[in-house]
């Protein structure tokens, strides 16, 4: 069978995360994975597995900054002991206005996306970074970029416009959605029997929620940022605007620059607030459940403040859709937390939904709801790697050959 290696690179703030498929001749083999974690720390965890899940590296480096991370990544995939890559697929969440198809990376798409860094600050800057250092160190080698955002393109004008003045959507201010290769991937693994009115919950550090008819996307909770829609790790999400100018208002006073204040904003609403800032402990789910037992009432009030959102959301997507079929769980949370799933579905009887609690007891893949039922709840863990290299495979017929590409990146 012909080899056919394709890396894939998704990075997050903290983290870069790696593996290569052999996609040759239609499969889709994982040869090994890893990870570079806690960028930013001197303490940082640098691990690979094999295809069989034996750690074949796992150190913790100093890590710096991202420079010092990707090297780890960038030695380890030249050591001669993996393959090289044929092919790339970059995670990208947001390119912008004008990137909402997967594509090609040339170093004219890499300034575009960077321009639009404010969208995902917390993502944007590293993947782009990564972009470029693959550019130089693969050279020849085709670098696509996969688009969170991808999956909600199906979204109608009404979902998408803001209720802004329009001099602001001119310079691309609309709702994006992110998460989209993750709800992309539970879609093909409910392949053929994609129920037609679907939600799916992606419950991580970061959480959104989608309302998806006939596969299509047709409404999801993030919006221009990852930081609006669902309560998450650390993220307020959607907010009375009063309460972003009310601090804006106070940072102000401490007459910091206007830049500065900008950031400062940023860190609050996106890095300070969600589960962390409600329980004043932690933006871990783990973490907030132990203190629950243990009687913390700021630990109980955030996970309450999640589950309701969540509740409020899934009735408003199911009078969006009409009825609902299928709920489908997925993330860290959304496959590990056995409670907050029962509480999440806890209350929600009048839409049909009813979790049979022992099928609940699980983590992993499961059907969770009770056979009385009228919808069908699952638990489905995301396949986000394989999904970009199924974007990769398919790009790739319908890109120029590599050799063409070699002129183009050079
Ligand atoms: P990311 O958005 O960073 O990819 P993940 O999808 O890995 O995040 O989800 C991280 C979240 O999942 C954390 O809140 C973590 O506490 C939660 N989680 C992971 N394992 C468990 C578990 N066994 N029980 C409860 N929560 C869990």
């Amino acid at each position: 069978m012909a080899s056919f290696p394709v890396l894939v690179l998704n990075s997050g703030s903290s983290s870069i995360k790696f593996c290569i498929y052999d996609a040759g001749d239609g499969q889709r083999d994982k040869l090994f994975e890893g990870a570079v974690d806690g960028i930013g720390t001197d303490l940082g965890k640098f691990w690979m597995k094999d295809r069989d899940g034996k750690k074949i590296v796992d150190e913790t480096p100093s890590l710096p900054n991202r420079a010092v991370a990707f090297s780890l990544v960038s030695d380890a995939l030249h050591s001669g002991k993996f393959p090289a890559p044929a092919a790339i697929g970059h995670r990208t969440v947001c390119g912008g206005p004008g990137i909402s198809e997967n594509q090609i990376i040339t170093p004219e798409l890499v300034d575009e996306i960077e321009s639009y860094a404010a969208l995902a600050p917390l993502h944007t800057p590293i993947a782009v970074y990564i972009m470029r250092q693959a550019l130089k160190l693969f050279p020849g080698v085709p670098n696509f970029a996969v688009l969170d955002t991808y999956f909600h393109r199906t979204m109608s004008e009404l979902v998408k416009a803001m209720p802004i003045p329009a001099e602001f959507v001119a310079m691309g201010v609309r709702r994006y959605g992110y998460h989209g290769i993750s709800y992309e991937s539970i879609i093909h693994q409910l392949q053929p029997d994609v129920p037609q009115k679907l939600i799916v919950a992606h419950l991580g550090n970061g959480a959104s929620i989608t309302a998806i008819r006939d596969g299509k996307c047709v409404d999801t909770s993030m919006g221009l940022t990852p930081t609006g829609g669902i309560i998450s790790g650390t993220r307020t999400g959607d907010i009375d605007p009063g309460v972003v100018l009310f601090m804006l208002n106070k940072i102000a006073e401490t007459g910091v620059s206007a830049k500065q204040a900008a950031d400062k904003l940023e860190t609050l609403v996106s890095k300070k607030s969600g589960l962390l800032g409600v329980s004043e402990l932690s933006n871990d789910m783990r973490d907030l459940r132990d203190a629950i037992k243990d009687g913390n009432a700021k630990a109980r009030l955030a996970v309450d403040k999640f589950v309701w959102t969540l509740q409020k959301w899934i009735g408003g997507f199911v009078a969006e859709l009409g009825g609902l079929d299928m709920l489908v769980f997925t993330g860290g949370i959304g496959e590990n937390d056995i409670a907050s799933r029962a509480e999440i579905c806890t209350g929600l009887e009048a839409l049909g939904i009813k979790l049979d609690a022992a099928h609940n007891n699980v983590r992993g893949e499961a059907t969770i709801s009770a056979e009385d039922s009228l919808v069908t709840v699952r638990v489905i863990p995301p396949a986000e790697d394989l999904m970009i290299v199924n974007h990769v495979m398919r790009l790739l017929t319908e890109q120029p050959a590599p050799a063409k590409l070699e002129a183009q990146i050079a």
